[in-house]
C-alpha cells in the first residue's frame, strides 16, 4: 500500500508530493489530464515554435516562497528571466505609472508620484520576509505576527481595512498613480471600491518591487519539469490520464481512491482539487457533517477569466515606451474606468472596454518564439456564464481593439492568435471553475478561517486522512506551491 495518493498535478500538487516524499512516505500523484502541470503549463498553442503559457506566466512567488525556495528547483534546470520594469499601467491619454524593482529609477515611472510609492516600498522591502511568514504560513501563525511587530501590523491593518482607490487616494495625487494597486488587484475579484480590498493589490505591488514578475526560460511549464525531476529523485511518480472519481471512506477515514483503471488503496489522501468537486462530488455525502455540504453549496466563486494568446510578427509597438520594456502590461484608464468594468461583470455583461492583464513572455525570453517574433498572453475578467459561442469572437475583438488604441499597427503584426472562454479553461482544467482562476472568490469572507470554508481552514478535512491542498486553501491562487506545502506539513504532523 501507498503511504500518500495526491489527486491532481498542479504546483500545490507536486510540491505536496515532493514535501512527502522528501519525508521518505511513498507518493503517487494521479492526474487526470494527458498533460501534467494543472494551469502550469506551456505548449505551442497558435504556430510551430511559439511557446505559449495556458495559464499562470509571471512568478512574483518565485523568490518569495519557501515552498519553492526548499525545493532548489535551479539545480533541476530551472532559470529565470526578469525585465526591467515589472508591470506598466498605461491609458490612452498617454499617461503611465509602472512599477519598477530599482527605487532610484522611480521618479521617471510614478507618474509624479515616485517619492510616496518610494516610501511605501522602501517599507515593505524591510519587512518582506517577516510579511509573507505571516502571509504564507498556516493561517494563522501568533509567532509571524509577533514577529512582525506591532507598528508593522498596524500599518498593515490600515492597509488591510482600505479599499483599493481609497488607500491609493490617500497616498498618490496622479490618477495614473492611483489606479495601479487597483489594477492589480483585478487579478483577483477586488474591484477598487470593494472594502478591505487594498491588501491584494498592495501584495502584488509589493512583490513586483522587491522581487519582480520573473518568467522561467523555456514557459511555464519549465516549472513543472522542475517539480517532477525533483519528486522523481525521491522515489515518488505521476500517473497522467488517471482521473480520480470518488474517495474511498470506511469508518470515517479515507482508504483510498477509486479511478476508471481500478481502485487504488493508501494512508494518506492528498487532494489538489477544487474545493466544491471534493466535498459535493469525491466523497459521500454520508461521510460529511451536513454544515460542511451546506457550506460547500454556497461557496462562491471569482470571476470568470477570457484568455488570449497571439502569435505576433514583431513586439507590440506600445505607445507608451516603458510598455515595451515591461513584462506585464495592465490596460485601465482610471480608477472610474476600473470600477465599471467590475460593475458589468458582476451584472453579467460583457465588458464594452475589457480590463487586461498583458504578458510579453518573449521580450523577457527570446527563447519562446522564433527570431525576430514574439508570442503574446493576455486576459480578462469576465462573467463565468455567457452564451460564449457568440459572445467569444465579440470580446476577442474587444481586447485587440483596446490593445490596438494604446499600440497603433499591433492588429497588422498578428500572425496567429488562440482564444478561451471560461468553459475552454473549465474543460482543459476541472479546477478552473465557470474560468474562475482564483481557487474560488479573494473577498475577505473566503480568505484565512473562511477559506474554503470555517472551521476546515488548516487543510485537514471531517475525513480522516484526507487533506486538501489546492489554491481553494489559505493562502489561495498563485505559484507558490505553499497550499501543498502547508498541506502537507499536517499531514506529517498527524502521520510522522
Ligand atoms: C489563465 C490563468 C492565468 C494565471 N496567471 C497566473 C500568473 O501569472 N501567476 C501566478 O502565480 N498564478 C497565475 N494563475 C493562477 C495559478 O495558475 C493557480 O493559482 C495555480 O496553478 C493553482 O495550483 P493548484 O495546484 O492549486 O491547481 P491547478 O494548477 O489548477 O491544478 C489542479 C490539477 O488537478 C487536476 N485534477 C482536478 N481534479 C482531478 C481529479 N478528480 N482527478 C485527477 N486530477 C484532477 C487538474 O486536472 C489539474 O491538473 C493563473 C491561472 C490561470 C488559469
Amino acid at each position: 500500500m501507498l503511504d500518500a495518493i495526491v489527486i491532481g498535478s498542479g504546483p500545490n500538487g507536486l510540491v505536496a508530493a515532493n514535501r512527502l516524499a522528501r519525508a521518505g512516505m511513498t507518493v503517487r500523484v494521479l492526474e487526470q489530464n494527458k498533460a501534467i502541470g494543472g494551469a502550469l503549463r506551456s505548449r505551442e498553442l497558435t504556430l510551430p515554435g511559439f511557446v505559449h503559457d495556458l495559464g499562470a506566466a509571471f512568478f512574483p512567488f518565485a523568490s518569495a516562497s519557501p515552498a519553492l525556495q526548499s525545493l532548489e528547483l535551479g539545480q533541476a534546470g530551472l532559470a529565470w528571466c526578469k525585465a526591467e520594469v515589472e508591470s506598466a499601467h498605461p491609458a490612452l491619454d498617454g499617461s503611465c505609472a509602472s512599477l519598477v524593482r530599482n527605487l532610484d529609477d522611480l521618479d521617471g515611472y510614478f507618474a509624479g508620484d515616485g517619492d510616496a510609492w518610494r516610501k511605501v516600498a522602501v517599507w515593505t522591502r524591510c519587512v518582506r520576509d517577516k510579511l509573507l511568514a505571516l502571509l504564507l504560513a498556516t493561517p494563522v501563525s501568533l509567532t509571524a505576527a509577533w514577529k512582525l511587530g506591532a507598528m508593522n501590523l498596524l500599518r498593515f491593518a490600515e492597509i488591510g481595512l482600505s479599499s483599493g482607490r481609497g488607500w491609493s487616494e490617500r497616498r498618490f495625487q496622479s490618477e495614473a498613480a492611483r489606479r495601479v494597486l487597483p489594477g492589480l488587484a483585478l487579478h483577483t475579484d477586488i474591484g477598487p471600491d470593494d472594502e478591505f480590498g487594498a491588501a491584494v493589490g498592495f501584495m502584488l505591488a509589493a512583490l513586483a518591487t522587491v522581487d519582480g514578475f520573473a518568467v522561467p526560460r523555456g514557459g511555464a511549464g519549465a516549472i513543472t519539469a522542475a517539480l517532477l525531476q525533483r519528486l522523481a529523485e525521491q522515489g515518488g511518480d505521476v500517473m497522467a490520464g488517471c482521473g480520480v472519481t470518488q474517495i474511498i471512506v470506511k469508518r470515517g477515514r479515507a482508504i483510498g481512491v477509486r479511478t476508471p483503471e481500478g481502485d487504488l488503496e493508501a494512508r494518506v489522501i492528498v487532494a489538489d482539487v477544487a474545493a466544491p468537486t471534493l466535498y459535493l462530488k469525491l466523497l459521500p455525502e454520508a461521510a460529511l457533517p451536513s454544515q460542511v455540504i451546506a457550506s460547500m453549496r454556497r461557496f462562491h466563486h471569482g470571476f470568470g477569466t477570457f484568455k488570449m494568446d497571439w502569435a505576433l510578427d514583431g513586439p507590440v509597438p506600445w505607445r507608451n515606451e516603458a510598455c515595451r520594456r515591461a513584462a506585464v502590461v495592465h490596460p485601465g484608464e482610471s480608477n472610474q474606468d476600473l470600477a465599471r468594468f467590475v460593475k458589468q461583470v458582476r451584472a453579467g455583461e460583457l465588458p464594452d472596454l475589457p480590463y487586461l492583464v498583458v504578458g510579453q513572455q518573449s521580450l523577457l525570453d527570446p527563447s519562446r518564439a522564433p527570431a525576430g517574433k514574439h508570442t503574446l498572453w493576455c486576459y480578462s475578467r469576465v462573467p463565468s456564464t455567457r452564451p460564449w459561442r457568440a459572445d467569444a469572437p465579440l470580446f476577442a475583438a474587444r481586447i485587440e481593439d483596446r490593445i490596438e488604441g494604446l499600440a497603433p499597427g499591433f492588429k497588422k503584426l498578428i500572425l496567429a492568435r488562440h482564444v478561451a472562454a471560461p468553459p475552454d479553461l473549465e474543460a482543459t482544467n476541472p479546477n478552473l471553475i465557470g474560468g474562475d482562476l482564483g481557487g474560488g472568490s479573494a473577498q475577505l469572507d473566503q480568505q484565512l478561517f473562511f477559506r474554503p470554508m470555517f472551521p476546515y481552514f488548516r487543510y485537514r478535512t471531517p475525513v480522516n486522512g484526507l487533506y486538501l491542498c489546492s489554491s481553494y486553501t489559505h493562502p489561495g491562487a498563485g505559484v507558490h506551491g505553499m497550499c501543498g506545502f502547508n498541506a502537507a506539513a499536517a499531514v506529517l504532523s498527524d502521520h510522522g
